[in-house]
């Protein structure tokens, strides 16, 4: 097999080809129509493309098989089969990743883990909840909201994306100003190693310094390494009053003044601050067609949310910042919502710049972490460079269409998003390694939270030194020394 998506990459001999028998084994063990699509004998094209293709359509595999496992033994049984015939895997959660990383590029079998969804148990005390790697997000976002909890991440594709996949990834998202990343906030966790070994280490506790801290190696492996089964989460108390508030601003250099002001300002209440440019918001605008909510267009637009335990207080405490910021015209307009509905929508302008700046044809996605100072000149260089060569306008013939700036300005996670018209090798070859060399140059991240999958394979060097990528690939042949875990990936 070689690839017409990725050329130069080719299938590597080592691994085994599926054969009846291997099926009827996966049949027999998981039982059940619906915990196996099998398209090895042809047909069950339509079955097969959800989890061939990525969320974004830019990667697609070739595999054939897809099994869904019931429960750790049906992991640990499939894992060790595998292993023992040499049949690489590729674990896959919602299939909501950013890079490429949970489809196959050839063969690989899919271990999809949607039926491997149960919540477990939930302490009201300590506030650590028990769960299958499968449950989608928002499903136990909401479980706990029931008990006065919360789910310390929060991110866009929430509806579709399951705990486990974003354990792998080591997600950030929305809550982490406030919250902290999961490599603090996973306490526990059970997975299969590639030999089928069950490496239980579901502690439920804050602190426990036995050793070296294993699973940490799960949290963003993007599962190389293993397949998390189950989760121990530390989810904090959910504020009684959550406000947020929307404003506009003239410059890049006003909405650092205006972060710097809202920890000063806001300090411990302080839970989200976003920052997105005005493209963005027009493009959100021309999806959802929605009304704006400020009137007027600004450069500039940032959302700031603060969660504390005194709803009045709290939107007080914001008002005054916003009249503030406004007296000394860090911002030009802002407005504060009233009412959760109002906060919904004003979230909104945020969350949905990823699902429409993908309508008109393909993105080029790059999200980095770069120190703030320098953050959004990143974004003014790429649109001079695709000006210069000419590959950006309002015509068909250009394959730009906009380039854009928006992200987690509170963790100095910017996303560059470029939209294209159509994907087109002159634009790639414009942007990398230009991209990764320009946050090499500000000792930035190639990766802040989407993880490297395919789409940043060749660019690691970028991010991390050669013995550390060496230890690296030291860990990976530990644990998986026959290379079946995710292949052709980042290691
Ligand atoms: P998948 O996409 O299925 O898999 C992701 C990776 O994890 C793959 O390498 C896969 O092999 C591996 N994997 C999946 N499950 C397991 C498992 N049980 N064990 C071992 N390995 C596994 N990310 C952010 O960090 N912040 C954001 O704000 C954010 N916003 C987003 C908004 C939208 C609309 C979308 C589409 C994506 C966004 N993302 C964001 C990307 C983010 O990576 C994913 O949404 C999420 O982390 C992936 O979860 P998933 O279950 O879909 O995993």
């Amino acid at each position: 097999l070689t690839s017409e998506t990725y050329p130069g990459l080719a299938r590597d001999a080592k691994y085994a080809s599926l054969t009846a028998d291997d099926v009827a084994y996966f049949k027999n063990l998981l039982g059940g129509e619906q915990a196996v699509i099998d398209g090895t004998t042809g047909g069950a094209e339509d079955d097969l493309k959800p989890f061939n293709e990525d969320w974004m359509h830019k990667y697609r595999g070739q595999g054939r098989l897809v099994l869904k496992p019931g429960s750790t033994e049906d992991v640990s049984q499939i894992l060790k089969y595998c292993n023992d015939r040499k049949l690489a895997v590729v674990p896959q959660g919602g299939n909501t990743g950013l890079v490429g990383g949970s489809v196959p590029i050839f063969d690989e079998i899919i271990i999809n883990m949607s039926r491997m969804n149960q919540i477990h148990s939930f302490d009201e005390v300590s506030g650590s909840l028990v769960l299958d790697a499968g449950c989608i997000l928002e499903v136990a976002d909401q479980y706990l909201a029931e008990r006065g909890y919360i789910f310390p991440l929060d991110l866009g594709a929430k509806g579709s994306c399951h705990v486990g996949g974003t354990v792998a990834t080591n997600a950030g998202g929305l809550r982490l100003l406030r919250y902290g990343s999961l490599h603090g906030n996973v306490l526990g966790m059970e997975a299969v190693l590639p030999d089928g070994t069950v490496m239980n280490d579901l502690c439920a506790l804050r602190k426990n310094n036995t050793g070296y801290d294993l699973k940490q190696l799960f949290i963003g492996g993007e599962g190389t390494i293993g397949i998390i089964t189950k989760l121990v989460i530390q989810c904090p108390q959910r504020s009684a009053a959550v406000n947020v508030a929307y404003f506009g601003l003239e410059s890049y250099e006003k909405a650092q003044l205006a972060f710097r002001e809202a920890k000063k300002q806001l300090g411990e209440i302080l839970s989200a601050f976003e920052l997105m440019d005005s493209r963005t918001q027009q493009i959100v605008h021309k999806i959802k067609g929605e009304e704006r909510p400020l009137e007027g267009e600004h450069p500039f637009y940032c959302l700031i949310e603060t969660s504390g335990s005194n709803g009045d207080h709290d939107y007080e405490k914001l008002e005054k910042f916003l009249e503030d910021v406004l007296t000394k015209e860090i911002v030009v307009d802002g407005v504060v919502a009233q009412g959760e509905g109002q906060a919904k929508a004003l979230w909104s302008w945020r969350e949905s710049i990823t699902e429409c700046i993908g309508h008109g044809g393909g993105v080029y996605k790059y999200d980095v972490s770069i120190p703030l100072a320098e953050m959004y000149s990143l974004v003014e260089d790429v649109k001079a460079r695709m000006g210069e060569a000419g590959l950006i306008g309002e015509t068909e013939e250009h394959p730009v269409s906009a380039v854009v700036g928006y992200g987690h300005m509170g963790d100095s996670n910017l996303h560059l998003n470029v939209a294209v018209r159509r994907y087109d090798a002159k634009v790639e070859e414009a942007l990398e390694p230009f991209v990764y060399e320009w946050i090499e140059k500000r000792n930035g991240s190639i990766s802040a939270e989407h993880g490297l999958g395919l789409a940043k394979k060749k660019y690691v060097q970028y991010s991390r030194n050669e013995t550390v990528i060496g230890l690296m690939k030291q860990i990976k042949k530990l644990y998986d020394p026959n290379g079946i875990m995710n292949p052709y990936k980042y290691i």
